[in-house]
């Protein structure tokens, strides 16, 4: 306690990012996780702001199941998976998410951001190559930074760049080269080009990794992720995804891939050796979660309905959108000031958003995000759209 300039500095860049407006507040919500959640000063809300896709965060039946593995796991297991912290609750899961994936095996960590942190150090050195899409995730960067493999990058979903990272990679001798990329991209809703990134990867020769966060349980016909979006289940060599967005939204991540690398992963990604075992409700509940929607795809298909639904809509009222089939919906405002006050009525019209603006996203592609989820019902998506209709016209969004 003895350098107080040490405080004072962080105290200036803390005034700097509430004057340039991108100091992060947090919202505090008073109710469970769901379509509609009642903020800390009672107001209700309808959410249009989680990864709740498949609506399954505060739902009754995932929460049973949680207390089912509660009452027979315990609470915790003080302790990292191989000294003493598996239980059968893991190895299920485990397996149920390889057969869900279409993969041979799959190692669990207390996040995908753990995941990301610790695929690539143990699989590559300096001999290889990582060739990375440009908005990959934080985690995804991060885990790249602590490997030594050469680093490769590719503007967007642009597969002329990748092809042309290909071939630099292969000029430069490396040994082995992995692709990797988002399987869908959270601020723009873009889905990632798979069957084109297979083609290449088969034509240099190189291994693929597609993080499913916003994609697994209900991207492709049964909800697998964007590898049967794309007809290329099998042909991906690791995915990684969260159980926390639409898989029950608690916590917890996965890598999935072939057996040698998931038995190098657990001898030797750090995430997994020196970090505590998941917790063993949130397995049980992921196990109930996975057996749901791989019996029935109803909460798959009303995800989106809703989607094409609002994506529809939204573009009649006048709004412009970033066009796809995501559920997450960019509703493009363009100008930073209009995006911020946008979010902000809409707020006080009742509807929880997010505003982002550069330097999150490009300068002039300021925007509100929408995220739909299977939760919605047509009634709360028509007050949603009412609320656009009306924030719109207030603030000169839209004309007629
Ligand atoms: C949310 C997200 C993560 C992090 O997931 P956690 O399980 O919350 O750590 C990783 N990758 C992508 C692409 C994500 O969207």
């Amino acid at each position: 306690m003895s350098d107080q300039a040490f405080y004072s500095a962080l105290q200036t860049k803390l005034d700097t990012l509430q004057t340039e407006g991108l100091f992060k507040p947090e919202r505090v919500l008073a109710s469970r996780q769901g379509a509609e959640v009642v903020a800390a000063d009672g107001r209700t809300l309808i959410n249009m702001c989680a990864n709740n896709y498949l609506g399954l965060s505060g739902d009754l039946d995932t929460q049973k199941a949680a207390e089912a593995a509660l009452q027979k796991y315990g609470y915790g297991l003080s302790s990292v998976r191989f000294i003493c912290g598996t239980q059968t609750v893991h190895k299920e899961l485990e397996q149920k998410l390889s057969d869900f994936l279409g993969t041979e095996d799959t190692i669990l960590y207390a996040a995908a951001f753990d995941a990301n942190g610790g695929v690539f150090e143990p699989l590559f050195d300096e001999n290889d190559a990582i060739i990375s899409d440009a908005l990959n995730h934080a985690s995804i960067i991060d885990g790249v930074r602590l490997c030594k493999a050469a680093r490769y990058r590719y503007a967007n979903n642009d597969m002329a760049d990748l092809e042309k990272q290909l071939v630099a990679a292969t000029e430069a001798g490396k040994r082995h080269k992995i692709i990797v990329t988002d399987g869908a991209f959270s601020m723009d809703g873009t889905i990632a080009r798979l069957d084109e990134i297979v083609a290449l990867a088969e034509k240099y020769g190189a291994l693929t990794m597609i993080d499913e966060s916003h994609a697994s349980g209900f991207m492709g016909k049964t909800g697998r992720g964007t590898h049967e979006h794309f007809n290329v289940m099998g042909k991906i060599d690791i995915i990684t995804g969260t159980l926390g967005k639409a898989l029950g939204g608690a916590m917890g991540g996965f890598t999935s891939g072939r057996k040698e690398v998931i038995e190098t992963l657990r001898q030797k990604s750090r995430p997994y050796l020196f970090s505590n075992t998941l917790a063993p409700m949130i397995a049980g509940a992921s196990i109930a979660v996975l057996d749901r929607i791989s019996n029935s795809t109803e909460l798959r298909d009303r995800l989106h309905e809703n989607t094409a639904y609002f994506r529809k809509e939204i573009e009649r009222i006048g709004f412009t959108i970033k066009p796809g089939t995501h559920p997450v919906v960019p509703v493009m405002l363009f100008d930073a000031p209009v995006a911020q006050k946008f979010a902000a009525r809409m707020f006080e019209l009742g509807v929880l958003l997010s505003g982002f603006f550069y330097p999150v996203v490009p300068m002039g592609q300021a925007r509100v995000r929408v995220q739909l989820s299977a939760a919605h019902t047509r009634e709360q998506l028509d007050t949603v759209l009412k609320a656009f209709e009306q924030a719109g016209r207030e603030l000169g969004i839209i004309k007629n």
